[in-house]
Order: structure tokens, then sequence, then C-alpha cells
């Protein structure tokens, strides 16, 4: 039997004012999917990214299905993302009927637009209006990057490759929000990016997800889609629509946390720099790449990266035995069971990477105090040799 969890890994952190938010709801009864909180929410989160405005959704994975249904993607489209995410990000693509093409990542943990240029390059050609992957005849529709741990990708660099093989760009940016580019707002990447409030990203509504952007045409047609596509009250529909909508409870707690988002994003990335500097000296221990960029700092831990040292999850169990929740990270898409067929590019860099990743508590309100213990605990398990 392993203690209980005295440091969780990363919580929700919430307290009087959502409490207040949802006594609100209940006392005007907007409690559904129609209220001010939500579009209170939609107006704060686009303007915290840089976007002109937003839609809420019920997860970031039903934002991510209806941005890439705005942009086109349909059945049997490939859509160009990184193997190294969480899986629901191909899996949004799945719900669309289509298929992800897989590439590596950079030595941010994105996706490597080097390659994504090249493979495009080399593997693609125009029919007709179409960009046609030539190995699977399948179209080529999207280009969804993945802001990993909320580092963004260069923002120019994507724009200049969609430009040039006129592909939309989705973003799941799904844990960036706080998140910048050498100063550039997380808006500008994509024609459209995806927000999560699941219960472990940064800022939580409890579940629900944002779609942000500039693009009016876009911005309406993401709206229209995520509301069974309702052309007037007396149940007219013109397509196939979704209910995708975001409830008010949910926002009320959004709102509530939206005012602490500059307060959690320092939280977070004096939490990164304070692993850093407890662990710098230990032999074989990289850091999560981004923090200079403008990384929201979303997760953070540690890179085993010496073939002595137990392995992340040996390192996982042992803090587990000391009451410390520490976890290994994504196990990329192209291993994952659904997946394993899906066309897909040279991923040395994801495949030497996934298994060496260590995350570690990293709550916004992890005390220094705790963080301390954590750090101890992890330089006693690694100074352990491996198996010991
Ligand atoms: C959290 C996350 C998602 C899924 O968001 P949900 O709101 O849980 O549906 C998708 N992609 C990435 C990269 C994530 O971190």
């Amino acid at each position: 039997m392993s203690r209980p969890i005295e440091i969780p890994l990363a919580v929700p952190v919430v307290g009087p004012a959502e409490a207040r938010n949802l006594q609100a709801c209940i006392d005007t009864g907007f409690v559904s999917s129609v209220g001010e909180f939500v579009t209170e929410l939609e107006r704060k989160v686009a303007a915290s990214t840089g976007a002109l405005s937003g839609v809420a959704t019920s997860a970031g994975t039903t934002g991510l299905h209806a941005a890439l249904t705005t942009v086109g993607v349909g059945r049997d489209d490939l859509v160009v993302t990184p193997s190294f995410t969480f899986i629901a990000s191909a899996n949004a693509i799945s719900h669309c009927g289509a298929t992800p093409w897989l590439m590596d990542i950079d030595g941010n943990w994105t996706l490597d637009l080097d390659q994504v240029e090249r493979e495009l390059e080399t593997s693609t050609q125009r029919d007709g209006g179409a960009l046609v992957h030539r190995p699977s005849g399948r179209r080529v529709a999207a280009l969804m990057p993945v802001y990993t741990l909320g580092n963004l990708c260069d923002p120019r660099r994507l724009r200049e490759i969609a430009t040039r093989f006129a592909l939309p760009i989705v973003a799941d940016a799904a844990a960036a929000i706080g998140a910048s580019w050498q100063g550039r707002p997380l808006n500008e990447g994509a024609d459209l990016s995806v927000i999560s409030f699941n219960g472990n990203k940064t800022v939580t509504a409890g579940g629900g997800g944002m779609i942000v952007g500039d693009n009016a045409e876009l911005m309406n047609l993401a709206r229209h889609l995520t509301t069974t596509a309702r052309v007037s009250s007396d149940y007219s529909h013109d397509r196939v629509g979704f209910n995708y909508r975001m409830t008010n409870l949910q926002a009320a707690v959004g709102c509530a946390q939206m005012e602490q988002l500059p307060a959690f994003i320092a939280a977070k990335r004096r939490i990164r720099q304070r692993y850093r500097e407890g662990l710098d000296d230990m032999a074989g221990l990289e850091f999560f790449p981004g923090a200079d960029d403008g990384s929201s700092c979303w997760f953070s831990g540690v890179v085993l990266n010496h073939p002595s040292l137990p392995s992340a999850r040996d390192i996982a169990d042992s803090l587990r035995h000391q009451g410390i929740e520490a976890r290994t990270f994504w196990k990329p898409v192209h291993l994952q069971t659904p997946y394993s067929q899906v066309p897909r590019a040279d991923l040395k860099s994801c495949e030497g990477l996934w298994q060496r990743v260590l995350t570690l508590p990293c709550s916004t309100n992890l005390t220094d105090d705790q963080q301390d213990r954590v750090i101890s605990a992890l330089r006693a398990t690694l100074n352990v040799p491996a198996g010991g």
C-alpha cells in the first residue's frame, strides 16, 4: 500500500470567487448553455490570446473537432500533426473522418516545421485545387500544430508554410493559455486556436474549451456548427451540426479563474524555474524547453538523459510511495493502437524523448516547502542505482 497523495501533480485551485459566480447562476436560473458568463468568458479568453473573438465549447477535444470541421476537414482527408501529443489531438482529426499525418518534434517539443515543409515538398502534389499526399492519394486538408506544455510554434514560419501550400492552420492550444512567442500573442500562429479548460489545465472551468480567432466568417461558422447548425428558432438546421456548447455553470468558474490568469502563469513559471535551480547540478538531468520564448509552462519536470538513471516510471513509483504524485508523459500517437497504421514521417526525436520525461507536481498553489520536499525526494531517488 502506498501513502495517500500529499502533493498532487496538477489540481484545480478554486475558491470564493468561483463560488460567488456559481451562486449567481443559481440565483438567476442561468445554469445551462446560454448566459452572461459564457459571453464574458468568450470575451476574456479571446482578449488574452490576442484574438478578436471566441466560441466556448464543451471541451478542448470538441472544440478541435468543430474547428477542423470549420476549416473544411472531412472524410478521408489528412491533417498534419505531431506524434508527440495527447491522443485527443489525433482523435479530433478522426472524429472528422480524417486521418493524422504524423510528424516529428523540434527542440521545443512542438511540430518540426522544417520537416513538415520537406515532407509537403517531397510527398505531395497539386491535383486541381487539392494538395494530394502521393503515397495514399488522400487530400491534405490542414496543419494542426500542438503547443506542447504551452510552447508556441514560430508563427511566422507556420504562416509561411501554410501560405505556400494553401493550407488552413488549426492550433491545438489546449494547454497554452497565457503563452506568447517572443512577445507575439498566441492567436497569431493559426486561423483558429483551441484552448482547453479541463481540470488539470492552468485555467479550468471544471471542463470545457474555446475556439479563438480573427476571421469573422470562420468564427461565425464555428459558432453555427457548435450549436446544432440552427438557422431559426423553428427547428430548421442547414448542416449536420454538433451540440458542443459550454454551460453557464462552467463559464462561471472559468470567468473567476481568468481573473487569476497572470498570477497562475507567474506561479507556473516560478515552479519551472525552482525545479531547475534545485536540480541543475544533478548529472544526466535536463529540463523542459520553451520558458525563454514565452511558454506558459503548463507542466514542469525533468528529462532523464543518462542510461544509468532509473526509468521515469520507476522514479514516479518511488515518489508516489513518499506521497508525491509524479508521472510519465505522453506516449506518442503512432504507438497507440488506433494510430499504428497512419502515414508518418521519421519520428526519431519523439521516439527518443517520450520515455525519458518525468512530470513533477506543479499545481498553481504548490508551496515552496512542498516543492523543496519534491526536490529532495527526487535527489534521493536519483542517487539510488536503477532497480534499487
Ligand atoms: C488537454 C488537452 C487536450 C484535450 O482537451 P479536453 O478539454 O480535455 O478535451 C487536447 N490536446 C492537448 C495537447 C491537451 O493537453
